[in-house]
Protein backbone atom coordinates (compact mmCIF):
# COMPACT_ATOMS: atom_id res chain seq x y z
CA UNK A 1 0.00 0.00 0.00
CA UNK A 2 2.85 2.59 0.94
CA UNK A 3 4.48 1.84 -2.33
CA UNK A 4 1.11 2.41 -4.81
CA UNK A 5 0.77 5.55 -2.54
CA UNK A 6 4.54 6.57 -2.92
CA UNK A 7 3.92 5.74 -6.83
CA UNK A 8 0.64 7.56 -7.09
CA UNK A 9 2.85 11.08 -5.48
CA UNK A 10 5.42 10.82 -8.23
CA UNK A 11 2.84 10.57 -10.78
CA UNK A 12 0.70 13.72 -9.33
CA UNK A 13 4.55 15.55 -9.42
CA UNK A 14 4.70 14.80 -12.60
CA UNK A 15 1.42 15.80 -14.03
CA UNK A 16 1.42 18.97 -11.96
CA UNK A 17 4.76 19.76 -13.01
CA UNK A 18 4.41 18.95 -16.91
CA UNK A 19 0.83 21.61 -16.90
CA UNK A 20 2.21 24.26 -14.80
CA UNK A 21 1.13 26.59 -17.12
CA UNK A 22 -2.29 25.53 -17.76
CA UNK A 23 -2.89 24.86 -14.09
CA UNK A 24 -1.64 28.46 -12.37
CA UNK A 25 -3.96 30.38 -15.33
CA UNK A 26 -7.01 28.02 -14.55
CA UNK A 27 -6.41 28.87 -10.48
CA UNK A 28 -5.89 32.28 -11.00
CA UNK A 29 -9.18 32.11 -13.16
CA UNK A 30 -10.90 30.58 -10.52
CA UNK A 31 -9.64 32.75 -7.49
CA UNK A 32 -10.68 36.12 -9.54
CA UNK A 33 -14.11 34.38 -10.54
CA UNK A 34 -15.15 34.08 -6.70
CA UNK A 35 -13.69 36.84 -5.66
CA UNK A 36 -14.01 39.59 -8.33
CA UNK A 37 -16.62 40.82 -6.40
CA UNK A 38 -14.71 41.03 -2.81
CA UNK A 39 -15.18 44.32 -1.79
CA UNK A 40 -10.98 44.97 -1.60
CA UNK A 41 -11.05 43.07 -5.23
CA UNK A 42 -13.65 45.19 -6.99
CA UNK A 43 -12.36 48.50 -5.94
CA UNK A 44 -9.63 47.04 -8.80
CA UNK A 45 -11.28 45.12 -11.21
CA UNK A 46 -14.97 46.06 -11.42
CA UNK A 47 -16.44 42.51 -11.32
CA UNK A 48 -13.75 41.58 -14.13
CA UNK A 49 -11.72 38.48 -13.98
CA UNK A 50 -9.30 38.97 -16.95
CA UNK A 51 -5.99 38.02 -16.39
CA UNK A 52 -4.18 41.27 -17.61
CA UNK A 53 -6.48 43.30 -15.91
CA UNK A 54 -5.79 41.66 -13.03
CA UNK A 55 -1.67 42.59 -13.54
CA UNK A 56 -2.62 46.06 -14.77
CA UNK A 57 -4.79 47.25 -11.91
CA UNK A 58 -4.34 44.75 -8.56
CA UNK A 59 -1.50 46.91 -6.58
CA UNK A 60 1.17 44.22 -5.47
CA UNK A 61 1.06 44.60 -1.40
CA UNK A 62 2.82 43.65 1.67
CA UNK A 63 1.01 42.44 4.65
CA UNK A 64 0.47 46.68 5.95
CA UNK A 65 -1.65 46.90 3.13
CA UNK A 66 -4.27 44.19 3.46
CA UNK A 67 -3.72 44.23 7.64
CA UNK A 68 -7.09 46.96 7.78
CA UNK A 69 -9.30 44.42 6.11
CA UNK A 70 -7.65 40.92 8.05
CA UNK A 71 -8.22 43.07 11.15
CA UNK A 72 -11.80 43.92 10.47
CA UNK A 73 -12.91 40.08 10.26
CA UNK A 74 -10.91 39.25 13.05
CA UNK A 75 -12.98 41.75 14.85
CA UNK A 76 -16.57 40.31 13.76
CA UNK A 77 -16.53 42.06 10.08
CA UNK A 78 -17.99 39.66 7.43
CA UNK A 79 -15.00 38.34 5.61
CA UNK A 80 -16.48 38.60 2.15
CA UNK A 81 -14.43 41.85 2.33
CA UNK A 82 -11.69 40.38 1.28
CA UNK A 83 -12.65 36.83 -0.03
CA UNK A 84 -15.41 35.38 -0.88
CA UNK A 85 -15.01 31.64 0.63
CA UNK A 86 -16.08 31.49 4.25
CA UNK A 87 -13.48 31.59 6.77
CA UNK A 88 -12.47 29.11 9.09
CA UNK A 89 -10.17 30.90 11.23
CA UNK A 90 -6.74 32.37 10.84
CA UNK A 91 -3.13 31.27 10.62
CA UNK A 92 -0.54 33.59 12.70
CA UNK A 93 2.60 33.39 11.08
CA UNK A 94 5.63 33.07 13.55
CA UNK A 95 6.58 36.76 12.43
CA UNK A 96 9.88 36.24 14.28
CA UNK A 97 12.26 36.64 11.17
CA UNK A 98 10.28 39.99 10.46
CA UNK A 99 8.68 41.73 13.78
CA UNK A 100 5.20 40.93 14.83
CA UNK A 101 3.21 37.45 14.12
CA UNK A 102 0.72 38.56 11.27
CA UNK A 103 -2.69 36.69 10.81
CA UNK A 104 -3.70 35.08 7.44
CA UNK A 105 -7.57 33.89 6.56
CA UNK A 106 -7.88 29.91 6.80
CA UNK A 107 -10.63 28.48 4.46
CA UNK A 108 -11.77 24.92 3.93
CA UNK A 109 -9.98 24.58 1.27
CA UNK A 110 -6.35 24.33 2.63
CA UNK A 111 -7.35 21.07 4.16
CA UNK A 112 -6.70 19.74 1.09
CA UNK A 113 -3.67 21.41 0.50
CA UNK A 114 -2.21 20.49 3.61
CA UNK A 115 -3.09 16.89 2.46
CA UNK A 116 0.11 17.04 -0.18
CA UNK A 117 2.36 18.53 2.33
CA UNK A 118 0.74 16.65 5.48
CA UNK A 119 3.18 13.27 5.08
CA UNK A 120 6.27 15.62 4.46
CA UNK A 121 6.17 17.60 7.68
CA UNK A 122 6.99 16.16 11.06
CA UNK A 123 6.73 18.44 14.20
CA UNK A 124 7.53 17.44 18.02
CA UNK A 125 5.96 20.23 19.29
CA UNK A 126 2.44 22.07 18.71
CA UNK A 127 1.53 25.58 20.32
CA UNK A 128 -2.16 26.20 21.49
CA UNK A 129 -4.92 28.54 19.42
CA UNK A 130 -5.84 31.37 20.59
CA UNK A 131 -8.87 33.52 19.77
CA UNK A 132 -9.76 36.62 17.66
CA UNK A 133 -12.56 39.10 19.39
CA UNK A 134 -15.07 37.38 16.34
CA UNK A 135 -14.38 33.92 18.06
CA UNK A 136 -12.62 32.88 15.39
CA UNK A 137 -9.16 30.50 15.88
CA UNK A 138 -6.25 31.91 14.88
CA UNK A 139 -3.54 29.06 14.84
CA UNK A 140 -0.16 28.36 13.30
CA UNK A 141 0.46 26.68 9.76
CA UNK A 142 2.18 23.39 11.16
CA UNK A 143 -0.94 23.18 14.11
CA UNK A 144 -3.40 23.20 11.83
CA UNK A 145 -1.78 20.43 9.41
CA UNK A 146 -1.51 18.12 12.40
CA UNK A 147 -4.95 18.84 13.49
CA UNK A 148 -6.11 17.72 9.72
CA UNK A 149 -8.30 14.88 10.65
CA UNK A 150 -6.59 12.84 7.78
CA UNK A 151 -3.13 13.34 9.92
CA UNK A 152 -4.51 12.35 13.41
CA UNK A 153 -5.56 8.88 11.32
CA UNK A 154 -2.20 8.39 10.35
CA UNK A 155 -0.04 9.27 12.82
CA UNK A 156 -0.24 6.08 14.60
CA UNK A 157 1.26 4.80 11.22
CA UNK A 158 3.87 7.47 11.04
CA UNK A 159 5.41 8.23 14.08
CA UNK A 160 6.29 7.23 17.90
CA UNK A 161 4.59 10.23 19.52
CA UNK A 162 1.66 9.24 20.46
CA UNK A 163 -1.29 12.21 19.09
CA UNK A 164 -1.96 13.37 22.72
CA UNK A 165 1.95 14.54 23.38
CA UNK A 166 1.72 15.92 19.88
CA UNK A 167 -1.42 18.48 20.87
CA UNK A 168 -0.45 18.70 24.39
CA UNK A 169 -0.18 22.94 25.25
CA UNK A 170 2.33 22.06 27.75
CA UNK A 171 6.17 22.49 25.47
CA UNK A 172 8.55 21.24 27.74
CA UNK A 173 6.13 17.79 28.59
CA UNK A 174 5.32 17.25 24.83
CA UNK A 175 8.62 17.29 24.16
CA UNK A 176 9.73 15.33 27.12
CA UNK A 177 7.09 12.36 26.31
CA UNK A 178 7.94 12.22 22.62
CA UNK A 179 12.11 12.02 23.27
CA UNK A 180 10.78 9.17 25.78
CA UNK A 181 8.70 7.53 23.78
CA UNK A 182 11.10 7.60 20.93
CA UNK A 183 13.60 6.40 23.32
CA UNK A 184 11.36 3.61 24.69
CA UNK A 185 10.49 2.49 20.66
CA UNK A 186 14.05 3.14 19.67
CA UNK A 187 14.27 0.33 17.51
CA UNK A 188 11.15 0.94 14.94
CA UNK A 189 12.51 4.53 14.37
CA UNK A 190 13.71 5.10 11.09
CA UNK A 191 13.40 9.19 10.82
CA UNK A 192 13.91 12.03 13.09
CA UNK A 193 12.80 14.96 12.61
CA UNK A 194 10.57 18.41 12.67
CA UNK A 195 9.84 21.26 10.61
CA UNK A 196 12.76 23.24 11.01
CA UNK A 197 16.21 22.46 12.19
CA UNK A 198 16.18 24.51 15.18
CA UNK A 199 13.91 22.45 16.77
CA UNK A 200 15.50 19.11 16.20
CA UNK A 201 18.13 20.69 17.79
CA UNK A 202 16.68 21.86 20.71
CA UNK A 203 15.00 18.46 21.40
CA UNK A 204 18.44 17.06 20.93
CA UNK A 205 19.75 19.88 23.87
CA UNK A 206 16.65 19.17 26.00
CA UNK A 207 17.64 15.31 25.65
CA UNK A 208 21.29 16.21 26.88
CA UNK A 209 19.73 17.54 30.04
CA UNK A 210 17.10 14.87 30.78
CA UNK A 211 17.87 11.35 29.47
CA UNK A 212 18.99 10.93 33.43
CA UNK A 213 15.67 11.39 34.15
CA UNK A 214 14.29 9.39 31.08
CA UNK A 215 15.92 6.43 31.67
CA UNK A 216 14.86 6.27 35.31
CA UNK A 217 11.07 6.69 33.96
CA UNK A 218 12.69 3.56 31.47
CA UNK A 219 13.83 1.47 34.23
CA UNK A 220 10.52 1.94 36.77
CA UNK A 221 7.69 1.92 33.87
CA UNK A 222 6.50 5.41 35.43
CA UNK A 223 6.53 8.96 33.88
CA UNK A 224 8.23 11.48 35.86
CA UNK A 225 5.67 13.11 38.42
CA UNK A 226 6.15 16.92 36.38
CA UNK A 227 4.27 15.73 33.47
CA UNK A 228 0.70 16.67 34.94
CA UNK A 229 -1.28 16.57 30.92
CA UNK A 230 -3.75 13.66 31.28
CA UNK A 231 -3.50 12.59 27.42
CA UNK A 232 0.60 12.35 27.76
CA UNK A 233 0.07 10.28 30.98
CA UNK A 234 -2.85 8.02 29.94
CA UNK A 235 -0.73 7.56 26.70
CA UNK A 236 2.88 6.62 28.69
CA UNK A 237 0.22 4.02 30.56
CA UNK A 238 -0.43 2.01 27.01
CA UNK A 239 3.11 1.89 26.21
CA UNK A 240 5.51 1.98 29.42
CA UNK A 241 6.06 -0.99 31.33
CA UNK A 242 9.67 -1.73 33.58
CA UNK A 243 12.46 -1.92 31.34
CA UNK A 244 16.11 -2.15 33.31
CA UNK A 245 17.40 -3.82 30.38
CA UNK A 246 16.96 -1.20 27.77
CA UNK A 247 17.35 1.73 30.77
CA UNK A 248 20.89 0.95 30.84
CA UNK A 249 21.78 0.55 27.49
CA UNK A 250 20.72 4.08 26.74
CA UNK A 251 22.02 4.97 29.97
CA UNK A 252 25.32 3.57 28.62
CA UNK A 253 25.28 5.36 25.30
CA UNK A 254 24.40 9.03 26.62
CA UNK A 255 26.79 8.81 29.90
CA UNK A 256 29.70 9.80 27.30
CA UNK A 257 31.86 12.77 26.94
CA UNK A 258 30.88 13.60 23.51
CA UNK A 259 27.31 13.20 22.20
CA UNK A 260 28.88 13.30 18.39
CA UNK A 261 26.76 11.06 16.38
CA UNK A 262 24.41 10.52 19.35
CA UNK A 263 20.97 10.09 16.85
CA UNK A 264 22.72 7.23 15.34
CA UNK A 265 23.58 5.83 17.99
CA UNK A 266 20.47 5.90 20.01
CA UNK A 267 18.24 5.40 17.23
CA UNK A 268 20.12 2.68 14.81
CA UNK A 269 17.67 2.22 12.15
CA UNK A 270 17.69 5.95 11.37
CA UNK A 271 17.75 6.92 7.35
CA UNK A 272 17.86 10.55 8.00
CA UNK A 273 17.43 13.66 9.99
CA UNK A 274 14.22 15.83 8.57
CA UNK A 275 14.26 19.40 9.36
CA UNK A 276 14.14 22.74 7.30
CA UNK A 277 18.05 23.71 7.28
CA UNK A 278 17.91 26.47 4.19
CA UNK A 279 17.78 30.06 4.69
CA UNK A 280 17.91 31.24 7.85
CA UNK A 281 18.24 27.49 9.39
CA UNK A 282 21.62 27.53 7.81
CA UNK A 283 23.39 28.34 10.50
CA UNK A 284 21.95 25.24 12.28
CA UNK A 285 23.36 22.80 10.31
CA UNK A 286 26.83 22.59 11.31
CA UNK A 287 25.86 21.62 14.50
CA UNK A 288 23.15 19.50 13.79
CA UNK A 289 25.31 16.95 11.51
CA UNK A 290 27.53 16.68 14.81
CA UNK A 291 24.98 14.86 16.24
CA UNK A 292 23.90 12.90 13.02
CA UNK A 293 26.75 10.57 12.55
CA UNK A 294 26.58 10.44 9.34
CA UNK A 295 22.97 10.30 8.43
CA UNK A 296 21.77 12.54 6.14
CA UNK A 297 19.91 16.00 6.67
CA UNK A 298 16.87 16.36 4.59
CA UNK A 299 15.24 20.07 3.89
CA UNK A 300 11.61 18.63 2.29
CA UNK A 301 9.82 21.92 1.80
CA UNK A 302 9.40 25.44 1.39
CA UNK A 303 6.18 26.55 2.64
CA UNK A 304 4.52 29.44 4.65
CA UNK A 305 1.33 30.50 6.21
CA UNK A 306 0.14 32.74 3.44
CA UNK A 307 0.85 29.66 0.69
CA UNK A 308 2.60 25.85 0.23
CA UNK A 309 5.31 26.60 -2.39
CA UNK A 310 7.60 24.02 -2.90
CA UNK A 311 9.03 20.31 -2.06
CA UNK A 312 12.48 19.12 -2.31
CA UNK A 313 12.77 16.54 -4.87
CA UNK A 314 16.35 15.56 -4.64
CA UNK A 315 16.37 14.71 -0.53
CA UNK A 316 19.58 13.50 -0.45
CA UNK A 317 21.13 16.34 -2.01
CA UNK A 318 23.58 18.67 0.69
CA UNK A 319 22.03 21.21 2.55
CA UNK A 320 23.56 23.96 0.58
CA UNK A 321 22.64 22.93 -2.57
CA UNK A 322 18.93 22.44 -2.18
CA UNK A 323 16.75 23.57 -4.94
CA UNK A 324 12.47 23.16 -4.42
CA UNK A 325 10.29 22.36 -7.23
CA UNK A 326 7.46 24.87 -7.02
CA UNK A 327 4.04 23.02 -7.00
CA UNK A 328 1.51 24.80 -9.16
CA UNK A 329 -1.65 24.28 -7.98
CA UNK A 330 -0.64 25.88 -4.50
CA UNK A 331 -1.25 29.16 -5.67
CA UNK A 332 -1.10 32.00 -8.21
CA UNK A 333 2.78 32.45 -8.11
CA UNK A 334 4.39 35.60 -9.54
CA UNK A 335 7.75 36.18 -9.27
CA UNK A 336 8.89 39.89 -8.52
CA UNK A 337 13.09 40.44 -9.83
CA UNK A 338 14.89 41.98 -7.35
CA UNK A 339 18.40 44.10 -8.55
CA UNK A 340 21.36 42.07 -6.10
CA UNK A 341 24.38 44.98 -7.22
CA UNK A 342 26.87 43.55 -5.00
CA UNK A 343 26.26 40.05 -6.82
CA UNK A 344 27.32 39.75 -10.02
CA UNK A 345 25.92 36.34 -10.41
CA UNK A 346 22.74 37.51 -10.40
CA UNK A 347 22.22 38.47 -13.83
CA UNK A 348 19.68 41.94 -14.25
CA UNK A 349 18.87 43.42 -17.73
CA UNK A 350 18.68 47.11 -17.14
CA UNK A 351 15.55 48.34 -18.34
CA UNK A 352 11.74 48.71 -16.67
CA UNK A 353 10.38 45.59 -18.11
CA UNK A 354 12.95 43.37 -15.17
CA UNK A 355 10.73 45.37 -12.72
CA UNK A 356 7.23 43.50 -13.66
CA UNK A 357 6.72 40.30 -12.28
CA UNK A 358 6.80 37.66 -13.98
CA UNK A 359 4.50 34.34 -14.37
CA UNK A 360 5.83 31.16 -12.56
CA UNK A 361 7.26 29.26 -16.36
CA UNK A 362 9.10 32.40 -17.00
CA UNK A 363 11.25 32.98 -14.98
CA UNK A 364 15.01 32.54 -15.75
CA UNK A 365 17.70 30.59 -14.56
CA UNK A 366 20.20 32.37 -12.58
CA UNK A 367 17.96 35.09 -11.59
CA UNK A 368 16.66 36.10 -7.99
CA UNK A 369 13.32 36.84 -7.63
CA UNK A 370 11.12 37.78 -4.44
CA UNK A 371 8.37 35.74 -4.50
CA UNK A 372 3.95 36.67 -4.69
CA UNK A 373 0.83 34.94 -4.30
CA UNK A 374 -2.42 35.00 -4.74
CA UNK A 375 -4.72 32.31 -2.94
CA UNK A 376 -7.94 31.70 -2.48
CA UNK A 377 -7.56 32.66 1.16
CA UNK A 378 -7.66 36.60 0.29
CA UNK A 379 -3.97 37.52 -0.71
CA UNK A 380 -3.71 38.75 -4.20
CA UNK A 381 -0.53 39.62 -5.47
CA UNK A 382 0.99 39.54 -1.85
CA UNK A 383 4.45 40.01 -1.48
CA UNK A 384 5.58 36.86 1.19
CA UNK A 385 9.06 38.71 1.70
CA UNK A 386 11.13 35.43 0.30
CA UNK A 387 13.88 36.45 -2.20
CA UNK A 388 14.60 32.90 -4.03
CA UNK A 389 17.41 31.84 -6.98
CA UNK A 390 15.94 29.81 -9.73
CA UNK A 391 18.28 27.19 -10.41
CA UNK A 392 16.31 25.51 -12.94
CA UNK A 393 13.14 23.38 -13.71
CA UNK A 394 11.38 20.38 -13.16
CA UNK A 395 9.55 19.58 -16.25
CA UNK A 396 8.13 23.33 -16.66
CA UNK A 397 7.90 24.17 -13.18
CA UNK A 398 10.61 25.78 -11.74
CA UNK A 399 12.93 24.79 -8.93
CA UNK A 400 14.32 27.41 -6.38
CA UNK A 401 16.69 28.27 -3.68
CA UNK A 402 15.77 30.08 -0.44
CA UNK A 403 18.16 33.20 -0.91
CA UNK A 404 17.01 35.32 2.09
CA UNK A 405 14.15 37.40 3.65
CA UNK A 406 13.51 40.05 2.58
CA UNK A 407 14.19 43.75 4.44
CA UNK A 408 15.35 41.92 7.13
CA UNK A 409 19.29 43.28 6.55
CA UNK A 410 20.95 45.02 9.58
CA UNK A 411 21.48 48.91 8.93
CA UNK A 412 23.45 51.59 10.77
CA UNK A 413 23.07 54.27 7.43
CA UNK A 414 22.90 53.72 4.54
CA UNK A 415 24.28 50.38 3.89
CA UNK A 416 22.29 47.24 4.05
CA UNK A 417 23.28 44.52 5.40
CA UNK A 418 21.11 41.51 4.17
CA UNK A 419 21.01 37.89 6.11
CA UNK A 420 23.43 35.82 3.43
CA UNK A 421 25.84 38.67 4.33
CA UNK A 422 25.71 38.19 7.59
CA UNK A 423 25.64 34.50 7.42
CA UNK A 424 28.89 34.63 5.21
CA UNK A 425 31.21 36.80 7.73
CA UNK A 426 29.94 35.01 10.72
CA UNK A 427 30.97 32.05 8.64
CA UNK A 428 34.54 33.66 7.75
CA UNK A 429 34.81 34.79 11.43
CA UNK A 430 33.88 31.43 13.45
CA UNK A 431 36.74 29.47 11.51
CA UNK A 432 39.40 30.93 13.88
CA UNK A 433 37.58 29.84 16.58
CA UNK A 434 37.34 26.11 15.17
CA UNK A 435 41.02 25.31 16.43
CA UNK A 436 40.72 26.53 19.83
CA UNK A 437 37.83 24.03 19.89
CA UNK A 438 35.42 26.08 20.28
CA UNK A 439 32.01 25.91 17.89
CA UNK A 440 29.70 29.08 17.90
CA UNK A 441 26.14 27.64 18.60
CA UNK A 442 23.73 30.59 17.59
CA UNK A 443 24.28 34.16 16.72
CA UNK A 444 21.87 37.33 16.05
CA UNK A 445 22.76 41.06 15.11
CA UNK A 446 21.68 44.31 16.37
CA UNK A 447 22.11 47.52 15.06
CA UNK A 448 23.23 49.63 17.82
CA UNK A 449 22.47 53.01 17.12
CA UNK A 450 21.94 54.77 20.79
CA UNK A 451 25.44 56.41 19.98
CA UNK A 452 26.43 58.18 17.13
CA UNK A 453 28.19 56.55 14.39
CA UNK A 454 26.03 53.45 15.10
CA UNK A 455 27.71 50.09 15.53
CA UNK A 456 26.95 46.33 14.62
CA UNK A 457 26.41 44.00 17.38
CA UNK A 458 27.21 40.35 16.64
CA UNK A 459 25.71 38.34 20.01
CA UNK A 460 27.22 34.84 20.20
CA UNK A 461 26.91 31.26 21.98
CA UNK A 462 29.51 29.49 22.22
CA UNK A 463 30.27 26.01 23.38
CA UNK A 464 33.21 23.81 23.44
CA UNK A 465 33.37 20.63 20.77
CA UNK A 466 33.72 18.48 23.25
CA UNK A 467 31.77 18.59 26.54
CA UNK A 468 29.74 20.87 27.69
CA UNK A 469 31.81 23.37 29.67
CA UNK A 470 31.50 27.01 29.58
CA UNK A 471 35.62 28.14 29.81
CA UNK A 472 35.55 31.36 27.60
CA UNK A 473 38.02 31.53 23.71
CA UNK A 474 41.04 34.15 24.24
CA UNK A 475 39.82 37.66 23.96
CA UNK A 476 42.78 38.13 21.26
CA UNK A 477 41.00 35.55 19.33
CA UNK A 478 37.32 37.38 19.94
CA UNK A 479 38.51 40.92 18.69
CA UNK A 480 40.40 39.14 15.75
CA UNK A 481 36.89 37.48 14.91
CA UNK A 482 35.39 40.95 15.07
CA UNK A 483 37.46 42.59 12.77
CA UNK A 484 37.29 38.84 10.30
CA UNK A 485 33.84 39.78 10.04
CA UNK A 486 34.12 43.50 9.14
CA UNK A 487 36.69 41.95 6.75
CA UNK A 488 34.27 39.52 5.02
CA UNK A 489 31.55 41.86 4.72
CA UNK A 490 30.18 43.90 1.72
CA UNK A 491 32.42 46.93 -0.04
CA UNK A 492 29.65 49.57 1.07
CA UNK A 493 30.36 48.76 4.99
CA UNK A 494 33.53 48.34 4.83
CA UNK A 495 33.82 52.08 3.30
CA UNK A 496 31.81 53.48 5.53
CA UNK A 497 33.55 52.14 8.21
CA UNK A 498 36.54 53.66 6.91
CA UNK A 499 35.29 56.94 7.24
CA UNK A 500 33.81 56.08 10.34
CA UNK A 501 29.84 56.30 8.97
CA UNK A 502 29.59 53.31 11.01
CA UNK A 503 31.68 52.39 14.34
CA UNK A 504 34.03 49.33 15.03
CA UNK A 505 31.61 46.11 15.15
CA UNK A 506 31.39 44.51 18.52
CA UNK A 507 30.99 40.68 19.41
CA UNK A 508 28.81 40.16 22.49
CA UNK A 509 29.49 36.80 23.92
CA UNK A 510 26.67 35.47 25.62
CA UNK A 511 26.74 32.07 28.02
CA UNK A 512 25.16 29.39 27.32
CA UNK A 513 21.25 28.90 27.36
CA UNK A 514 20.87 32.71 26.30
CA UNK A 515 19.00 31.57 22.73
CA UNK A 516 16.90 29.62 24.41
CA UNK A 517 15.75 31.99 26.67
CA UNK A 518 15.03 33.90 23.73
CA UNK A 519 13.04 31.56 21.97
CA UNK A 520 11.29 30.97 25.43
CA UNK A 521 10.21 34.76 25.28
CA UNK A 522 9.21 34.16 21.87
CA UNK A 523 7.03 31.53 22.36
CA UNK A 524 5.99 32.99 25.28
CA UNK A 525 4.40 36.46 23.00
CA UNK A 526 2.65 33.76 20.57
CA UNK A 527 5.12 32.22 18.25
CA UNK A 528 5.14 28.36 17.54
CA UNK A 529 8.02 26.58 18.80
CA UNK A 530 7.38 24.56 15.85
CA UNK A 531 7.91 27.70 13.37
CA UNK A 532 10.42 29.50 15.45
CA UNK A 533 12.92 31.33 13.38
CA UNK A 534 15.88 33.19 15.60
CA UNK A 535 15.46 36.40 14.33
CA UNK A 536 18.64 37.49 11.85
CA UNK A 537 18.61 40.85 13.41
CA UNK A 538 17.20 41.92 17.17
CA UNK A 539 14.16 44.63 16.74
CA UNK A 540 12.59 44.24 19.92
CA UNK A 541 13.64 45.89 23.19
CA UNK A 542 12.48 42.81 25.34
CA UNK A 543 14.84 40.36 23.58
CA UNK A 544 17.21 42.94 23.45
CA UNK A 545 17.39 42.94 27.22
CA UNK A 546 17.30 38.81 27.03
CA UNK A 547 20.66 38.96 24.89
CA UNK A 548 22.36 41.09 27.28
CA UNK A 549 22.07 39.47 30.62
CA UNK A 550 23.13 37.00 29.22
CA UNK A 551 26.76 38.63 28.47
CA UNK A 552 30.07 37.33 29.43
CA UNK A 553 32.12 39.20 27.33
CA UNK A 554 32.29 42.02 24.73
CA UNK A 555 35.06 42.39 21.91
CA UNK A 556 35.64 45.37 19.56
CA UNK A 557 37.39 44.99 16.08
CA UNK A 558 40.35 46.92 16.87
CA UNK A 559 40.66 48.71 13.23
CA UNK A 560 38.89 49.72 10.16
CA UNK A 561 38.84 46.37 8.06
CA UNK A 562 41.13 46.31 4.65
P1 LIG B 1 5.67 31.27 8.76
O1 LIG B 1 4.99 32.39 8.09
O2 LIG B 1 5.89 31.43 10.22
O3 LIG B 1 5.02 29.99 8.39
O4 LIG B 1 7.14 31.21 8.14
C1 LIG B 1 7.27 31.09 6.76
C2 LIG B 1 8.63 31.57 6.35
O5 LIG B 1 9.63 30.65 6.81
C3 LIG B 1 8.81 31.64 4.87
O6 LIG B 1 8.25 32.78 4.30
C4 LIG B 1 10.33 31.58 4.76
O7 LIG B 1 10.89 32.84 5.02
C5 LIG B 1 10.70 30.62 5.88
N1 LIG B 1 10.81 29.26 5.33
C6 LIG B 1 9.86 28.33 5.19
N2 LIG B 1 10.33 27.23 4.60
C7 LIG B 1 11.63 27.48 4.32
C8 LIG B 1 12.66 26.75 3.68
N3 LIG B 1 12.49 25.52 3.23
N4 LIG B 1 13.89 27.34 3.56
C9 LIG B 1 14.11 28.59 4.04
N5 LIG B 1 13.17 29.32 4.65
C10 LIG B 1 11.94 28.79 4.78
Amino acid sequence: MEAKWYEEGLKMIEELTSNAEQIQDDLLKDILSRNAGTQYLSRFLHGQTDKQLFKKNVPIVSYEDLKPYIDRIANGETSDILLAEPITGFFMSSGTSGGQPKLMPVTADIANKNELFRTLCESPVMKPEIETPSGLKATSVTTSIYKGSGFRAMLPKLYTSPVETIFCPETQQSLYCQLLFGLIQRDEVVMIGSTFASTVLRALKFLENHWQEMCSDIKTGQLSQWITNSGCRNAASSIMKPNPVLADLIEDICNCKSWKGMIRKLWPKAKYVSGVCTGVMKQYTEELEFYCGGLPLVSSLYASSEAHCGINLEPLCKPSDVSYTFLPNMAYFEFLPVRNDRDNSIKMRNNNEDLEPVDLVNVKPGHCYELLVTTSRGLYRYKVGDVIMVTGFHNSSPQCQFVERQNVAISVDQEKTSEADLFKAVTEAKALLDPLGFVLTEYTSYADTSSAPGHYVLFWELKEKEGNHCTEPDPKIMVECCLRMEESLHYTYKIYRKNNIIAPLEIRVVKQGTFEALMDYYVSKGTSLSQYKRPSCIKSKEALKILDSGVTGKFFSPKPPL
